[in-house]
Formats: structure tokens, sequence, C-alpha cells
């Protein structure tokens, strides 16, 4: 399967956004049904260059995250990329893993430390494995043949106490120990985003694509769960027009896509290199949204 480094590369003289959605593993067997049935076909219907498939809390979807990963490079010939935690396996697990993907045809690995499993508090490597995702961007630097991404916070990392400006040098780390691109957390300031990017690229001489994950709102209670995990920022305006909406879904999502349309016109028109969509498993809004910017590769 190709690299997702050289899906960016060949795009770049042409001014052609990259289009990316994420998917997580269904945790049921109707789930996963409805999955393949309804929602990956209606996606990948839009030709996206790229998909991704999360690896549960506390590593938990380890084998079904590389299963599905395949599923979707064999079934639907779409480049897809694995993301991997450092959460619960050591070193060699993690070397097992990796020569598993490669068994599957996994080319492109998301590098994450991942979030401690929930109610143990501090992050604490497990015995023989990493601390931070730059160990694991450096092991998969040594081993070759994986082109690899890592994640991004334009509002700084929750846990990062001395401040964004010392995330982002972490994060210029990983770019060091060999990362090919950068995708972000979700917001919904874009100014964020751009001041992000320009302390990367500016001050610290970022070189690879940054791309923003954009999440379209499908609900109140989606964005509550999502915000609390991530600390994004929800903007006054958007609580307030959430908040006139807080008991009706539908109208939720209908003001999602109009704001995320919005978003990605003003992430477009300030040219970032593509757009990575947290689809949360639903064709919908996002189809709606590449239909609003034109993207429509039906
Ligand atoms: C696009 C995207 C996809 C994601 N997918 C998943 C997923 O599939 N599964 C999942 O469980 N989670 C996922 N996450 C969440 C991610 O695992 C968590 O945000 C996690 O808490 C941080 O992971 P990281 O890779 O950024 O860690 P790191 O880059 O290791 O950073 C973690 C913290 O350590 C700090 N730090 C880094 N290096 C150092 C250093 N040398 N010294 C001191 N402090 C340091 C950083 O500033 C940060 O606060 C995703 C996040 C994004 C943005």
């Amino acid at each position: 399967m190709r690299f997702i480094r050289d899906i960016y590369q060949e795009a770049r003289p042409t001014g052609r956004p990259v289009i990316s959605f994420e998917f997580f593993t269904p945790k049921t067997d109707e789930g996963e049904q409805s999955f393949y049935r309804n929602t990956l076909p209606r996606l990948a219907a839009r030709s996206p260059d790229y998909c991704s498939v999360t690896y549960g809390a506390g590593g938990s979807t380890r084998d079904k995250t590389l299963a599905m990963v395949e599923r979707i490079q064999t079934e639907f010939r779409i480049p897809t990329m694995a993301h991997l935690t450092c959460v619960g396996s050591n070193r060699e697990q993690i070397l097992a893993l990796l020569d598993e993907a490669r068994r599957r045809g996994i080319a492109n690995i998301l590098a994450l430390r991942g979030d401690p499993p929930a109610g143990t508090g501090a992050f604490a490597a497990p015995e023989g494995g990493f601390t931070y995702a730059h160990e694991l961007v450096s092991l998969l630097h040594q081993l070759g043949g994986f082109s690899v991404a890592v994640a991004g916070f334009p509002e700084g990392h929750l846990e990062c106490r001395a401040g964004r400006h010392q995330d982002w040098e972490h994060l210029k780390r990983k770019i060091d120990c060999g990362a090919d691109l950068v995708i972000t957390q979700l917001f919904f300031d874009n100014d964020l985003f751009y001041e992000f990017r320009d302390h990367l690229v500016g001050r610290l001489g970022v070189a690879v694509p940054i791309v923003p994950g954009v999440m379209p709102i499908l609900s109140t209670s989606q964005i509550n769960k999502f915000v609390a995990l991530c600390g994004a920022t929800v903007p006054l305006g958007v609580q307030r027009r959430l908040a006139e909406r807080a008991h009706d879904d539908a109208a939720c999502a209908e003001f999602g896509v109009e704001f995320a349309t919005r978003q990605c016109e003003d992430l477009l028109r300030n040219g970032v290199p593509g757009l990575h969509f947290y689809t949360v498993n639903k064709a919908a809004s996002t189809c709606r949204i590449l239909d609003n910017l034109g993207l429509n590769r039906v």
C-alpha cells in the first residue's frame, strides 16, 4: 500500500487537498455490520485519499485495529493507517504487532503515546515499554518500511503543565525522530490552529504537512464527551448555538454541518494540505460538508 507521506507530496504541487477519514473499531457485531454495509461504502464513494483506524484505550483493540485496516485496504482499495499507542505493551510486544502489521500489508502508522486507562492517574510506561510517543517514532524509523504520523495539539496537550509552547517543542522532537506528518486534535477556533502552525513552521522550522483534524458536531452529548477528553475550547458562539438546540440532535447536526463547512472553507483558503475528518463512524455529515466544499469526488 502507498505511503501516506507520498500522497501529501504528490498532492502538494497541484494544490488539491488530501481528504482522509478516521474511524474507530465498532464495539458490537451490529455496529460492525452497519459500518461495512452503510458507513464505509458511502464514505468510500467519496474517494478519500486515505483512512485511519483508532487504537482503543488501553490497547484494547490491538487485533481489531489491524484487522479493520487490512479489510478497508483489501476490500475498498483505500490506503489506511493504523493508530498505535504505547499503552499496555512493552517494546517486544510492539515489535510483534508491527511485524503483524507488515504481514497484513499495513505501511502507515499513527504513533501515539495514548492515554492512561481510566482511573489509573498519570501515564506510566509499562515495564520495558515507552514513556513518550517520540520513542515509538524512533523505533518505527529504525525499523523502516512505515510512513509515520503523529498527533499535534493546537491548544497544547492537556497534561503539559509547562504550556503549549513546551508541548510544541515535544511535537518537534517527534518530527525530528522521523515523523512524516502531523494530524491535529479537533479544534473549533481556526486562529488557534494558525498560531500553532505559525509557531511550528516559523519558529521551530517544521517542514512536514500539518493537517487539521475536523470533527463535525453531531449532538451536544457527543461534543461534551470529546471536549472533556481533549480539552478543546468551544467558542461562546458555538456553545450558545448548541444550547439553543440542546435536546434536538438533528438540529445540532445541521448546525454542525454548517459550522464545519465554514471552518473547512477558511482552512482551505489558508493553505492547509488536507482535511482529516473525525467521522465517528457516521457518513452523513462528512458527505454533506464535502458537497458544500465542492470536494465531491463521487
Ligand atoms: C489525530 C489523533 C489521533 C488519536 N488517536 C488515538 C487512538 O487511536 N487511541 C488512543 O488511545 N488515543 C488517541 N489519541 C489521543 C492521544 O493518545 C492522547 O492525546 C495522549 O494523551 C497523547 O498522545 P501523544 O502521542 O500526543 O503523546 P506524546 O507526544 O508522548 O505527549 C504526551 C505528553 O507528554 C509530554 N511530553 C512529550 N515528550 C516529553 C518529554 N520528552 N518530556 C516531558 N514531557 C514530554 C507532551 O507535551 C504531552 O503532554 C489521538 C490523538 C490525536 C490528536
